[in-house]
């Protein structure tokens, strides 16, 4: 991140606050991994010199973390955080609260959108602008639709209308079924997501040979994780473009996608945050990787940390605020599905206090 240098104010400290809620799906959303109607979340607070900064966990069942395991790591981390007298020097605090514990990466992504936050306020300048993005070359959102009953599709497509580009979730169960009820009613290009939900190689293989001619734009996480060499099997002779999401967490994960995958899907709750998120567009363009900028159920605070890093990105799938029915924020929009940075100052959200 790009900023200037600051004066050291000795007496300046920071004080952090957290909170945590549930969010509430509009409808239940249905992957492969199962059903949920609702996700945890924790809202952390930084105050400095008058400014309030925010940044937000979301906890997906998949990567294990909770309310509590979010506390309880975010209770370890006061101490570095409150006796911070320069907050502005990311590198090596996020270091430091990295080596804290293993995992927890939900926990860790809520102080880096804070203290990304801060350091936008601080500066008076979004956040976009301080990593040097071009705030209009943001892609289009994915508007998501996850597995349904060929009535509630329609409804779901009837929702989401105003919106470009499909996110469709796929299992292995009715999958040409789900695509043919789709196509019965719109001709829109569809990213695919099937969440490791294709058994075997062959098995997905076939599927996308199905699909290559139905306005497909890319197939995400066809396989289970750590199926590395049916990943490259599959590399070699698909169609469509394949994207990594649950095979690729962090940083030190990408150099082993290369031969696996066209893409990779980031995602703030995933990789620790904006700060190791933006390490991640430099190395997967530097290894020829295409970027899908993704998101967890989210509210605008989160999705807008994300959005900051978009003008870097092929594709993004930030809707989360969109199928929630309580966001707590409002910050970054979509005109018609295109991602719209303000210039708001920080990860660009109106003002709020956790109180309210
Ligand atoms: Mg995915």
């Amino acid at each position: 991140m790009r900023f200037s240098n600051y004066i050291r104010k000795k007496t300046a400290r920071l004080k952090l606050s957290y909170k945590p809620y549930t969010l509430y799906f509009k409808r239940p959303f249905k992957i492969a991994h199962g059903t949920r109607s609702s996700t945890p979340i924790v809202i952390v607070q930084l105050e400095y010199e008058g400014l309030l900064a925010y940044g937000e966990a979301s906890m997906p069942p998949y990567l294990g973390e909770s309310h509590e395991t979010v506390i309880a790591f975010l209770k370890k981390t006061i101490g570095i955080i409150e006796n911070l007298k320069y907050p502005f020097d990311l590198e090596t605090i996020l270091k430091e609260i990295d080596a804290l514990a293993p995992n927890n990466t939900a926990a860790k992504a809520c102080i880096d959108i804070a203290l990304n936050d801060l350091i936008g306020k601080y500066e008076n300048k979004p956040c976009w602008q301080l990593y040097g993005a071009k705030k209009t070359e943001t892609p289009y959102t994915t508007y998501t639709l996850g597995i349904d009953e060929p009535e509630i599709m329609k409804q779901k497509i009837d929702e989401g209308s105003g919106y470009s580009i499909f996110k469709v979730k796929l299992n292995g169960e009715k999958d040409k079924e789900c695509i043919n009820t789709i196509r019965s009613i719109t001709d829109k290009p569809i990213a695919i997501d099937v969440n490791q939900g294709w058994k075997n190689k062959e098995e997905a293989l076939e599927m996308i040979n199905w699909l290559k001619d139905k306005n497909v734009l890319l197939i995400e996480q066809a396989l289970p994780k750590n199926n590395w060499d049916d990943a490259h099997w599959l590399f070699e002779r698909s169609s469509l473009p394949l994207y990594a999401d649950e095979s690729i967490q962090r940083l030190s994960d990408i150099d082993k996608v290369k031969d696996c995958f066209d893409g990779i899907n980031i995602k703030l709750m995933k990789c620790t945050g904006m700060h190791e998120a933006f390490k991640m567009i430099e190395r997967a363009r530097e290894l020829k990787l295409k970027i899908l900028m993704g998101c967890m159920s989210e509210t605008s605070c989160a999705i807008s940390a994300a959005a900051q890093l978009t003008p870097f990105t092929d594709y993004a799938d930030l809707d989360g605020p969109l199928l929630i029915r309580n966001d707590l924020f409002t910050g970054i929009t979509f005109e018609k599905g295109k991602i719209t940075l303000n210039d708001l100052p920080g990860i660009g959200l109106f003002q709020k206090t956790l109180e309210e």
